[in-house]
Parts: C-alpha cells; structure tokens; sequence
C-alpha cells in the first residue's frame, strides 16, 4: 500500500507531477494498492477548489487509485486522540514559546535547513496542558526527541542516520491552534491505512527520522513503511521549482492544448526512461520505469528558456 497525497495549496506543476508519476509507477509495478490522500491541514495555505484541480490533474496524466480520496480534514478528532496519548505518556509536552524565541534561544544551533533546532526550553516545565495555557499563552505540543538516533535504509537515497536531538530537535506535532502538524497527522494516516511503502522528494527527507520516532512511541515499531526519496526538479537557481521560476502548472498547458503525451515524455525523461516516442499515457511507461535509471540528482528545468 502506498499514497499519492496532494496538499491542495496550489496547483500540480511538473515538479510535484514527477514525483507522483515515480511513486504511481512504482506502485503499478510492484502491485502496491494506492490510497489517495487529500493532506489539507493547513488552513490558511489551502486553496479553494485545489483539492479538485489536483485530481483532474492526475487523472489527465493517468495516474489512477485503489482507494479515496480520503480528507485528512475529515479526521481531526482522531489526530488529536494521538496527541493526548503522547501527552499523557509523556512523550511530547505543551511548549508556549513563540517563534522569535526560539529563534533568539543563544543555545539554538541551526539546522541544514536554516530552521533554528528547538532547545528544549519548555521539557518538563508544565504538568499539564491546562497548566501551560494559565497564562494566557497558546501551546503547542511538541515530541521529545532526547537521546534519539534514528537509522534507516532509503531504496533510493540510501542508508540515512539522524542525530534527532541535535540536528532537528524536539518538534511540533500539534499547533498552538490546535491543528495536528503534518509529521503528526502523516503518520497516524499512514499506520491506521497499512501504508508500506512511501515515495516523496528528497526535500522531505529530514521528515523520516521524525515519523519513525512516531511510530516507535505508537508502539508501531513493526509497522515503520519503507521509504524511497527521489531528487526533485529544480529551477535555475537549484531551489525546488516553484512560481517564482515561472507557469510550469499542469491546467496551463493542458489549456495552452499541450497534450498529456507530450507531459509524460519530458517527465518521463526526466524519470530516466529513454524509449518515450510513442507515450500516450501514464500505462505506457510502467513497463519501461526501472528506478535504477532514477537521475540521481536534481532535474534542472528552466521554464523562462525550455519548451515542452
Ligand atoms: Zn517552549
């Protein structure tokens, strides 16, 4: 079992259409049933409508689904059953700090991705929930990380090892309002639907440690899914493509009368497949995808200068 799990804040442009094409290949390859994932948790980013654009998108690609959609929006009573769980086995606990604290914290080291890491300010200062929000403060919960190392073998990108404590620190697995963060809510999903194998850019390969520290809480140890992060597309300034880099949305070619053969041999090059000429459909490269052939690093993709 796997998921394609679109965040309805935007549009699906080529990068994040890529990534799904690798999983969705892989997963009609192997004989994983996919589950469609709707992760529209975050409130103010969610984009009206986005939910709908992102599966005509995928279905005018061809990527097709066993199951769903499922809107995590739709289980936030059970997200919120596991952050009490935590809480009461004191596993994570309420932190009250605002961010320009924790990023004025002296102690605070960053991480690689320029994030100031949490120093554990608030491990241990309150009893209880109610106890942290007397003073009128918010709370977040946030999980301990002491002492975590976690290992793991990625298919793709290989063995990985993370020193949580130090170079992610404790982190936020519900917001101060209340809303299940999305390494929370991403793993509850995925143990209670028998996710096993998870596919995603290589951008949210810092996420993993995290997920697994879940599950090892959950108990879940035995039901940790295995993971395989690719290398993303890019713009000219190496940062993951995005809008800033151009239109690379799927509806503006699709309305430009660019044709979804045409869409799937470019990613399909950019996915290493070489005999693209007579694609038509998303089928027609499963027997051709060898994750092997995967680029091992970034597509490059300028859209101000490369037509399709
Ligand atoms: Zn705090």
């Amino acid at each position: 079992m796997t998921r394609l799990a679109p965040s309805p804040t935007g549009a699906l442009h080529l990068g994040n259409a890529r990534t799904f094409l690798i999983n969705w290949l892989l997963a009609r390859q192997l004989g994983w049933r996919i589950i469609l994932r709707i992760e529209d948790l975050d409130g103010p980013r969610i984009k009206r409508g986005a939910d709908r654009a992102a599966i005509e998108d995928l279905q005018w690609l061809g990527l097709d689904w066993d199951d769903g959609p499922i809107y995590q929006s739709t289980r936030l009573p059970i997200y919120r059953e596991a952050v009490e769980q935590f809480v009461a086995k004191k596993q994570a606990y309420p932190c009250i700090c605002t961010r320009k604290e924790v990023d004025s914290a002296a102690s605070a080291p960053h991480a690689e991705d320029g994030a100031n890491v949490y120093p554990g300010t608030c491990r241990g200062r309150f009893e209880s929930l109610a106890e942290a929000i007397e003073g009128g403060r918010p709370a977040a919960i946030r999980f301990d990380t002491r002492d975590a190392v976690v290992e793991f073998d990625d298919t793709f990108a290989g063995h990985q090892r993370f020193d949580v404590e130090r170079q992610l620190g404790d982190f936020v697995i519900a917001k101060a309002d209340g809303t299940p963060a999305y390494q929370l809510a991403v793993v509850v999903d995925d143990a209670a639907m028998g996710v096993t194998d998870i596919v995603r850019g290589d951008d949210l390969i810092d996420s993993t440690p995290r997920q697994i520290l879940l599950y090892r809480a959950l108990g879940l140890d035995d039901r940790i899914p295995r993971y395989c992060h690719v290398p993303l597309v890019v713009g000219p300034d190496g940062r993951r493509l995005a809008k800033r880099h151009g239109d690379t949305r799927l509806a503006t070619y699709r309305s430009a009368g660019v044709t979804t053969g045409q869409i799937l041999k470019l990613l399909g090059r950019w996915c290493g497949i070489e005999n693209i000429a007579d694609v038509t459909g998303a089928r027609d490269l499963v027997g051709r995808f060898d994750l092997a052939r995967l680029p091992r690093t970034n597509i490059v993709f300028d859209p101000t200068r490369e037509l399709l």
